[in-house]
């Protein structure tokens, strides 16, 4: 483990052989080459949401809150939305961009397939609701 330091360049023979790094150790910067046989490079990532309707609730680094993730104030009758569910009810997520996903292609896949059958769900309740309503107004 290499603290204070980043690659500024490499190279080799055909392959990757050798990298440069500068070395920051207090206020002295200094370059060296260390032997390399490969370079993995971890970018990072920023959630690509800015669409989304504000009223689906976001963490501090813009990825979307759901189930007791999202902030209480928007809990309905003092309950929290469904696992997977934003504060929009009926609005579901799934993967990388939801807020504590854990961020690996299973996982992704996996909250999108138990999303399919949150939607089949929460559509099958609306229908319920709906009819019980005509009931209703049928017998009134
Ligand atoms: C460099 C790197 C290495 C990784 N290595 C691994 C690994 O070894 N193993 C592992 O399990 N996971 C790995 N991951 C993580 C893995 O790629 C993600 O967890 C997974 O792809 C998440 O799937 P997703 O469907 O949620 O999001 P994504 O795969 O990011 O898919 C989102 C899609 O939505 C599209 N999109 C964005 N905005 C819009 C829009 N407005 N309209 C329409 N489409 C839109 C994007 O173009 C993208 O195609 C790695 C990720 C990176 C970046």
């Amino acid at each position: 483990m290499r603290t204070g330091t980043r690659v500024v360049g490499g190279g080799g023979e055909g392959r990757l052989e050798w990298l440069e790094v500068e070395v920051r150790d207090a206020d002295v910067v200094h370059r060296e080459r260390v032997e390399a046989g490969g370079l993995c490079l971890l970018i990072g990532a920023d959630p690509a949401c800015d669409w989304v309707p504000a009223a689906v609730t976001r963490d501090e680094k813009n990825y979307l809150q759901t189930g007791r993730d999202v902030p209480q104030d928007r809990w309905r009758d003092g309950r929290p939305p469904a696992s997977l569910e934003t504060a929009v009810p009926g609005v579901f997520v799934a993967g990388d961009i939801r807020s504590g996903s854990m961020k690996r292609v299973a996982a992704a896949a996996g909250e999108g397939a138990t999303v399919v059958a949150l939607v089949h769900e929460h559509l099958a309740r609306l229908r319920a609701d709906e009819f019980a309503a005509d009931a209703r107004g049928a017998s009134a």
